[in-house]
């Protein structure tokens, strides 16, 4: 089983880098500075890092969109 970010729901946020993954799997991969100021955010799980914990599909806060998928 594998951790993926699901693309098409990921709002590029980035807040999943930010929370605490015990093995640092969450990895942007690129950062842009969009037109309205924000910065979007892509973001990789290192599945070679990833011990699939369950930490980051589990909890509630860890993802606003519910981009983290299992399979
Ligand atoms: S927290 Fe969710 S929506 Fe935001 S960058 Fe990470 S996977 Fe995408
Ligand atoms: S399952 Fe655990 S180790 Fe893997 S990305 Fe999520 S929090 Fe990190």
């Amino acid at each position: 089983m594998a951790y993926k970010i699901d693309g098409t729901k990921c709002l590029k946020c980035g807040l999943c880098v930010t929370q605490d993954c015990p093995e640092q799997a969450f990895v942007v991969v690129n950062k842009v500075k969009e037109d309205d100021g924000l910065m979007r955010y892509t973001v990789k799980i290192d599945e070679s890092r990833c011990t699939e914990c369950d930490t980051c599909f589990s909890l509630e806060w860890w993802c606003p969109a519910k981009a983290i998928v299992k399979g």
